[in-house]
């Protein structure tokens, strides 16, 4: 079970989408090894206005402006 950053609530991993500040890679979406933030697979919690912010806090790392946009075709099929 994991908190999803924007709304808080604990859910199941299978209806989050996991960040990862890899150690060598950097940013991945559902890859990687390292410090871990989880999102709702929701459009509510991944535009949410806060996201960006808290995903940069929990992940200790500084998000290139264009990384946004693959996580928004990568959440564009979500409700
Ligand atoms: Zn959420």
């Amino acid at each position: 079970m994991r908190r999803c950053i924007s709304c808080r609530v604990v859910q199941d991993r299978l209806k989050l989408l996991r960040f990862t500040n890899d150690f060598e890679l950097g940013l991945m979406i559902n890859k990687g090894i390292g410090r871990s933030a989880y999102v709702c697979k929701t459009k509510k919690c991944s535009k949410d206005s806060k996201f960006k912010k808290n995903l940069q806090k929990a992940l200790k790392l500084t998000i290139d402006p264009k990384f946004y946009e693959i996580i928004d075709m990568e959440i564009q099929n979500y409700k």
